[in-house]
């Protein structure tokens, strides 16, 4: 049913006046509306959301002058933010989502699951790691440690030091963290010059923090840890930072994996590894697919400048079920479904969904490259490189550029552990 409200999104035909509304009743299969058990009739939403991307393109075409090195938006998406050209990104994705791995794991699922694929499946979430450990018994615990953000804060050198740090290394980078409360889920913002601090913002209720909340606070403490080493720890001021986000969230993951380490809890999930690799493989898989058709939607607006929302909507779907036709129909078994159209991402905050999958093959590989290494004095290491081109730092970091082969490589020892 959710399917069929998003391909309601997609193709527009979605009833005006459901939205936001809870006075008729809807069947997006048939898209019939119901008020008090008879038939309305309705007017579907104008093209609501792909009048949003044409403006969103007629905004940004217009700055297109003032960039005589970077005239289009894709060229600036790519060479300019991430820093990694289009080709290159084009190339890595669709590598991975045509290799062999990717339809072993698909049957894998389909095994799961014990019925055929659906497109949906694209979100299959069977391999997240679910640890069997009682939440309520977690946050007991995390009410007990941390009451307070002054708690976590007085805490955080003894976690660096469980995480490898000397006792003196630990007490400096913490030493440069100030923990606020949150209004929100959780945030970390990095100090702009030695002498500051950093921030650690985390939520913490009346009875103190919950584990949900805990978990997002060591998430953000990895932020804040990365913040502090490649602010502090570097000798050239221009230098301070990561290349791009991807970089920073690597290290935050790498914490947030973590957490029950840090509460002193075993998790004896033995395929949990295995089972994490191949959530991440497929995961690419999914955005990856929407990352293209965003690409190839900036690239038919390119050709296309005047076009209108209908015909903007029209090329939307048919680029959406092309790519959708050429890498998933070979696994999933039916042909021209537009279900990579539906993220909104791509409609308010165009060719951003790339940055997702190339930061999940970066904090794949920095993953497994950290594993059997000592934790600290790696990311001592790896994030006072500094803010240098992202293919120069995974070079410095791993020895390697990004590459999409330490995930397959993974994929392929967790088939053979759990595949069967
Ligand atoms: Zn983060």
């Amino acid at each position: 049913m959710v399917y069929s409200v998003m391909k309601r999104i997609i193709d527009q035909s979605i009833p005006e006046m459901v939205i936001n509304s809870t006075e008729c009743q809807w069947n997006p299969a048939d898209n019939k509306v119901l008020k008090d058990g008879k038939d309305v009739t309705f007017t579907p939403e104008p093209n609501r959301r792909y009048e949003v991307l044409l403006n969103n393109f007629k905004a940004i075409h217009a700055t297109d002058a003032y960039y005589p090195a970077l005239p289009t938006y894709n060229q600036r998406a790519f060479e300019l933010n991430m820093e990694i050209p289009e080709a290159d990104v084009e190339k890595l994705f669709v590598s991975l989502i045509t290799s062999p791995e990717i339809k072993q794991v698909a049957e894998l699922i389909q095994k799961r699951l014990g019925r055929n694929l659906e497109p949906f499946d694209i979100w299959y979430d069977g391999f997240k790691a679910r640890s069997g450990l009682n939440e309520d018994d977690l946050t007991t615990k995390t009410q007990g440690l941390y009451p307070t953000p002054a708690a976590f804060q007085a805490d955080m050198p003894n976690m660096l030091r469980k995480l490898g740090w000397s006792a003196e290394r630990a007490s400096y980078i913490a030493s440069k963290i100030q923990v606020d409360p949150a209004r929100g889920s959780g945030h970390a913002a990095g100090a702009a010059m030695k002498g500051d601090k950093a921030r650690l913002r985390t939520r913490i209720a009346d009875k103190g923090m919950n584990y949900k909340g805990y978990n997002i606070a060591v998430h953000e403490f990895g932020h804040n840890v990365e913040q502090t080493v490649d602010l502090y720890d570097i000798d050239y001021y221009m230098l301070q930072g990561v290349p791009n986000t991807s970089f920073t969230e690597a290290l935050a993951f790498l914490f947030q994996k973590r957490d029950l380490f840090l509460l002193g809890i075993k998790d004896n999930n033995p395929d949990k590894e295995h089972l994490a690799s191949l959530d991440a493989l497929w995961s690419c898989y999914e955005i990856m697919g929407v990352s293209l058709v965003d690409m190839q939607v900036w690239r038919w607006l390119y050709t296309n400048p005047d076009a209108t929302p209908a015909q903007l909507k029209e090329a939307v779907i048919s680029i959406s079920k092309e790519v959708w036709n050429k890498y998933y129909a070979p696994v999933f078994g039916s042909k021209d479904e537009p279900i990579l159209a539906i993220y909104s991402h791509m409609i308010d905050n165009p060719l951003y969904l790339p940055n997702y999958p190339v930061g999940h093959l970066i904090d794949f590989q920095i993953d497994g490259f950290i594993k059997g290494k000592n934790f600290a004095s790696e990311v001592d290491r790896i994030y006072t490189l500094g803010r240098l081109t992202p293919q120069a730092w995974m070079q410095g970091a791993v020895g390697n550029p990004i590459a999409i082969e330490p995930m397959l490589k993974a994929a392929d020892e967790a088939l053979k552990a759990v595949g069967k």
